[in-house]
């Protein structure tokens, strides 16, 4: 019987290697680009009163409008563009690709990219093309104008800062893509607290354009929480998609305490952003790596097999590993060719982790 019913299963379904969450107990957690500060301890309070009045006997407001106001406010949504809420914006990568699945249709992104594009596109049966970056993980805008023209995407996915790159793409070449594409443009602005640099004042210029931000990175990852702003109709297109009451009521309103104090975030956003400015010079002060450039709250850096004093023979594999067994868990890209060949991936942590996670890395790329 379970040969019969696995049988059912779609073999792209069957090929998908499951999201890897790795197992971080005990360890210093610097692998998931989350915010590792927590709320004051004043605010924690005040949180917890409002928490415990909550009606959980009752569905949640299904129009979550109130938090949708703020969230309005807060990110500046122009005020004849419309949200939509996801429980977290892999919901809403979910949800567009669902309103476009069709026979032919086709998904695309830049590689190397977000996964959830892919595997989405994959999850609801349609194409996905990803098309490859430069070596320097910019556009390649002749390949690009090519593939759009070759596949005619339903959506393209253009994540902004990209990670695992954590790189700003050329805002002209960006235009350029929502001007010729055949359909929607979804900017996803993950990392937005981080870059600072915005297309969300651009949704008035063009009607295809959608930008996408979440609340997991600016500190709040475990309430599930995202956005999609864009045109009414095609926001109200992809609300009917939306399951009933996807925002629990815990997590609207966590959500509208934090944002009322949103200020909060904002400073902690800054933490990272110096520690990421300091932790980028002492690795770019390491011979053995090639680090690049962020605008995020991560960063992506190459173990050189071949520089520095040693002469010894160094793979990414091995400093991952190394620097694990000292206590600190970061995230391994995995690659031994192509643009992320040796490629490890680092969260911005407190300055306490941070400085944890140098000791740990000089020690690995010297052994
Ligand atoms: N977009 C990008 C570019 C991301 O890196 C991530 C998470 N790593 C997400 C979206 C998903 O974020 P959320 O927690 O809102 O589902």
């Amino acid at each position: 019987m379970l040969e019969k019913s696995l049988s059912w299963i779609r073999p792209v379904i069957k090929e998908i290697q499951a999201y890897h969450v790795a197992d971080a107990s005990g360890l210093i957690k610097l692998d998931a680009m989350e915010n590792p500060y927590q709320l004051a301890d004043e605010l924690k309070a005040k949180l917890q009163r409002r928490l415990s009045a909550a009606e959980l006997n009752r569905y949640p407001d299904p129009s979550v409008s109130s938090l949708r106001n703020k969230l309005r406010d807060v990110m500046h949504v122009p005020q004849d563009k419309s949200i939509v809420l996801g429980n977290g914006s892999d919901e809403l990568i979910q949800m567009l690709a669902m309103a476009v699945a069709d026979k032919g249709v086709t998904l695309m992104s830049f590689d190397p990219g977000f996964v959830m594009y892919r595997m989405i596109a994959d999850f609801v049966g349609i194409n996905y093309v990803g098309v490859p970056l430069g070596e320097d993980f910019s556009l390649d805008m002749g390949a690009i104008r090519k593939s759009i023209q070759e596949n005619q995407p339903a959506i393209i996915f253009i994540a902004y800062p990209n990670n695992p790159s954590a790189n700003c793409y050329d805002e002209k070449e960006i235009e350029e893509i929502i001007s010729i594409a055949p359909g929607m443009v979804v900017l996803d602005e993950a990392y937005h607290p981080f870059a600072q640099t915005s297309f969300m004042s651009r949704l008035t210029a063009y009607d295809n354009l959608l930008v996408m931000r979440t609340v997991s990175k600016m500190g709040l990852a475990g309430l599930r929480l995202g956005l999609l702003c864009g045109h009414p109709e095609i926001i109200n297109e992809i609300d009917k998609i939306r399951l009933p009451y996807n925002i629990n009521v815990l997590t609207q309103i966590a959500a509208e305490f934090v944002l009322d104090n949103v200020k909060e975030l904002d400073q902690q956003a800054k933490l990272i952003r110096d520690e990421r400015e300091r932790l980028l010079k002492t690795m770019n002060a390491i011979p053995e790596l090639e680090v690049f450039p962020s605008k995020a709250n991560f960063i992506l850096f190459r173990v050189l097999d071949n520089a520095g004093n040693n002469t010894k023979n160094r793979n990414a594999n091995d400093v991952f590993e190394s620097i694990k067994r000292s206590g600190v868990l970061i995230k391994n890209m995995k690659a031994d060719t192509g643009l992320l060949r040796n490629c490890l991936r680092v969260t911005v942590g407190t300055p306490g982790e941070n400085q944890a996670f140098v000791d740990a890395l000089l020690k690995a790329v010297n052994n």
